[in-house]
């Protein structure tokens, strides 16, 4: 039995876990549950997983958690906040810690983990956007398996499988090329080739991939959260309306597969069947194909390395006929240059392009702030900032802080 910490439980990743330990009972153990403020949601987790401790994120919710779940026995220890989220990931029994918060507040959790050796199954690409370098780092120092849940980088992560110089061991990151340069590295003496040609990150392009610039001044939330593929949580959702979820997810898979911003290609292919692929060094293009489903990759890196059944929808060839793909339609949706340039930049400036990102997408949902000015937060924040290179964690943590202070001075 494997023993859990699911971070954002009540969440679209974390409610899709659930499903698949409901699924194997016998393959499965929740120790803890961290939420937010869903107690309604969460009780219901409570009543049925049995976890041994419920982390919300302040008094009242915790408070109210605590009442609702008066009548049961052997009731849960419940706590709130940071020092829950990390007793919740640290505890001695907990062996992975499924990491779905949405956002940088899942970073020390996601860091706490890795320092107390346990594996991650990593949804929250947040965390590595801003702290890739501390969490690589960590990761293969105490040699844990970090296990991506995003469908583009377990698909990456699947194509790498067998791949005898790969990025991983195991599912354990390791150092074989200089960070992120693809040059040979020396440290095993005889490197001297990049086996990744290229890793052709696909896209859907979300629901506005062929908007004009003057279509998008207009755009509602809801038309922003219809996505055409996924069911995601909203700000996800607009990330992808807005693609700088793929400029996340570009800076996600540099960190993870340690390889060059540069071999990194996105392509659209707005079916969301190919859910990304490898180019090696032979020529050959490995890719993984399936039904839109996040159940497989979450499935994927809980049972990794096995395959297990899962009852999602089966593809037809035959009735899909044909795959299409498409250049990303860069100059109307920003997102994926902004990002890109901010991990050029490199040091503190992605957390900055995150959390300006983060605030702009929170008072996008509000109604607060036009679709467009999304991009507009994350450039004027971009601007202001002076790079500190190498950060801390705490230097990190303050690079948000700092954008938050200047953004809400703007708004
Ligand atoms: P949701 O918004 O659906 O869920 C977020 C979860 O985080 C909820 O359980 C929420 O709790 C919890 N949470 C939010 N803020 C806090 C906080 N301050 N303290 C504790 N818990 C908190 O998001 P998703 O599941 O869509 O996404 C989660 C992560 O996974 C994101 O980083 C996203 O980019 C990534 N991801 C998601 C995919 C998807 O298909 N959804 C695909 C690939 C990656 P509550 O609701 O109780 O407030």
């Amino acid at each position: 039995m494997k023993c859990l910490t699911i971070l954002g439980s009540t969440g679209s990743i974390g409610t899709q876990t659930l499903e698949i330990v409901r699924a194997y009972p016998q393959e499965f153990e929740i120790f803890s549950l961290v939420a937010g403020t869903n107690v309604t949601l969460m009780e219901q987790q409570v009543r049925e997983f049995r976890p041994k401790l419920v982390v919300m994120k302040d008094e009242s919710t915790s408070a109210d958690l605590s009442e609702r779940l008066k009548d049961v026995e052997r009731k849960p220890e419940i706590l709130f906040g940071m020092e829950g989220y990390i007793r919740a990931v640290t505890a001695e029994p907990v062996e992975l810690v499924v990491a779905a918060m949405v956002g940088m507040i899942g970073l020390r959790p996601v860091l706490e983990a890795i320092r107390h050796d346990k594996d991650i199954a990593l949804a929250n690409k947040e965390t590595l956007v801003c702290a890739g370098h501390l969490i690589m780092k960590e990761a293969r120092k105490h040699r844990v398996r970090l296990l991506p849940v995003d469908s583009e980088h377990s698909a990456i992560f699947q194509c790498l499988q067998g791949l005898p110089e790969g990025p991983f061991e195991d599912g354990i990151p390791v150092a074989r090329w200089e960070d992120g340069s693809g040059e040979k590295s020396g440290a095993d003496g005889g490197e001297t080739d990049f086996p990744i040609e290229t890793i052709f990150l696909t896209a859907s392009g979300g629901p506005f991939r062929k908007a004009t610039a003057t279509q998008l001044e207009q755009v509602t939330v809801d038309q922003a959260l219809a996505h055409p593929n996924w069911s995601m949580g909203p700000k996800i959702t607009i990330d992808s309306a807005s693609m700088i979820n793929k400029g996340l997810e570009i800076i996600e898979a540099k960190w993870l597969f340690n390889v060059p911003l540069e071999k990194v290609h996105v392509l659209v292919q707005p079916k969301s069947i190919i859910h990304s692929m490898v180019g090696f060094r032979d020529g050959a293009v490995l890719a993984q194909i399936g039904s839109p489903d996040m159940r497989v990759p979450i499935q994927y890196a809980l049972m990794y390395p096995e395959r297990r059944y899962l009852d999602d929808e089966r593809l037809d060839f035959e009735e899909i006929a044909q795959i299409s793909f498409e250049k990303p339609n860069t100059d109307v949706l920003r997102g994926i240059p902004l990002a890109t340039e901010s991990a050029r930049i490199g040091g503190s400036m992605p957390t900055v392009m995150n959390a300006a990102n983060e605030f702009a997408v929170k008072n996008f949902l509000q109604k607060r702030l036009p679709f467009l000015q999304i991009y507009g937060m994350i450039e004027y924040a971009m601007e202001q900032h002076t790079v500190i290179p190498d950060p801390s964690l705490e230097d990190i943590l303050e690079a948000e802080a700092w954008t938050y202070r200047l953004l809400e001075e703007k708004l």
